[in-house]
């Protein structure tokens, strides 16, 4: 392997990848359909569990699944014909065809992981140092390992991106997603008739909340054996963001109290919310969900995806709000257009200035876009 990096060409690059879920992944598999040999590395040890459940499932995510994999987009993937608004009272204030396709993480997850070489693809490794210049990465066991391009891949709490840019940092905006999955068996049939075939919103002044069905557990689409998937957006104003977001264990965490680890007085304290301020099917669903949990909202953009030999990507270069539905559509669009863009250009530099130029512009345009939606959406001023 050589890092003259002004001559290499970009083909059958060695490509090392700091992270292992839907960006880690996507690149990985569509390197590897090019020819390449790229090496996944996720800290996590065990499998990666879903955090809440629903994604929106956007049309370039489906044809990555016909493209790169033997998962066809059918078989893992839920829909809706119909968006609905409601009133406070229950009544239907308005609605409009739309159709709309979702999935759940661990289903997407588990295609993906599917798709890419097992014995490429290392758990339990953490990256904790990078070199730019020479794509270097230094684990966890002080051992390291170069290749022709690093592609970080971590998510939003990337360490990779704080390394290179120590001064980019998460904007938390005034508002929390609640967020909660319940087994479709559990729902009343007038409940269940309610949300089936319908994306279904309730917006007050400072909250909006939705919901839409998604695959079960094991992956079943058929009804009866799905999920519903909420989201509730709801302001802070008077609530303390470090009061939510200590756990269980009296931990303070930043960016999610995941299932099973909400306090009770915070959980009752918004079970008791849903029941003042929800049409009463949202709170039926929110209060007879198993175990709630909570998201931080914040905003997230880097200057630059790439530096030097490496390249930030998905949730590590820029975050945008969940109003977006882009988060994993993200991820795998900016996969698609490095493997592309390596594919397209003489030089390895040119196809990172590119892939830089083109993917940093839409991260740019998406997170602002996500704030705005937000902002209106929660009555705050921006
Ligand atoms: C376990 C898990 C469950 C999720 N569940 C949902 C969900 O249900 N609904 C939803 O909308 N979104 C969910 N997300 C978020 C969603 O996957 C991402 O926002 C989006 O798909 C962008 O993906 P990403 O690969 O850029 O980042 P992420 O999905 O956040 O993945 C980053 C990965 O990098 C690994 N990593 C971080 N630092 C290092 C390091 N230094 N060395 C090696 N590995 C590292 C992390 O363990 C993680 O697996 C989940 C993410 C994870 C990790």
């Amino acid at each position: 392997m050589s890092h003259e990096r002004a001559e290499q060409s970009p083909t059958e690059l060695e490509v090392l990848i700091s992270g292992g879920s839907m960006g880690g992944l996507a690149t990985g598999i569509a390197l590897a359909d090019l020819g390449h040999t790229p090496t996944i590395y996720e800290r996590t040890t065990g499998e990666l569990k879903s955090r809440g459940g629903g994604i929106v499932a956007q049309q370039n995510i489906r044809q990555f699944l016909t493209q790169h994999t033997d998962v066809s987009p059918e078989s893992i993937t839920t829909s809706s014909s119909e968006r609905q608004y409601l009133a406070q009272s229950g009544e239907i204030e308005h609605s409009r065809p739309e159709a709309m396709v979702f999935t759940s993480w661990d289903a997407l997850y588990r295609a993906l992981r599917n798709a890419f070489p097992e014995e490429d693809y290392h758990m339990g490794e953490e990256v904790v140092e990078v070199t730019s210049e020479t794509a270097t990465a230094t684990f966890e066991d002080g051992s390291e390992r170069t290749a022709d391009v690093l592609v970080s891949a971590e998510g939003g709490q990337s360490s990779t991106r704080k390394q290179l840019f120590p001064d980019v940092t998460p904007a938390f905006a005034d508002y929390v997603a609640w967020r909660g999955v319940i087994p479709e068996s559990e729902l009343s049939s007038s409940v269940r008739d309610e949300f089936d075939d319908r994306f279904v919103f309730y917006q007050g002044t400072d909250q909006l909340i939705l919901a839409y069905f998604i695959p079960g557990p094991e992956g079943s689409t058929t009804p009866g054996e799905r999920r519903l998937n909420w989201v509730w957006y709801d302001r802070l104003d008077s609530v303390d963001r470090s009061a939510i977001f200590t756990d269980t264990m009296g931990t303070e965490r930043r960016f999610t109290v995941p299932p099973g680890k909400l306090r009770d007085p915070i959980r009752t304290d918004q079970l008791e919310r849903a029941v003042e301020t929800l049409p009463s099917v949202f709170q039926t669903v929110v209060t007879e969900t198993p175990e709630m949990f909570v998201q931080a909202i914040y905003d997230l953009r880097v200057p630059e995806m790439v530096v030097d030999r490496v390249c930030l990507l998905g949730d590590s270069a820029f975050v945008a709000r969940p109003h977006t539905a882009a988060g994993t559509a993200k991820a795998v669009g900016d996969a698609v257009t490095l493997a592309e863009t390596l594919s397209q250009h003489e030089s390895l530099e040119e196809a990172l200035t590119s892939c830089n130029q083109t993917r940093s512009a839409y991260g740019v345009q998406i997170v602002s876009r996500g704030k705005q939606m937000g902002d209106d959406r929660l009555n705050l001023g921006s």
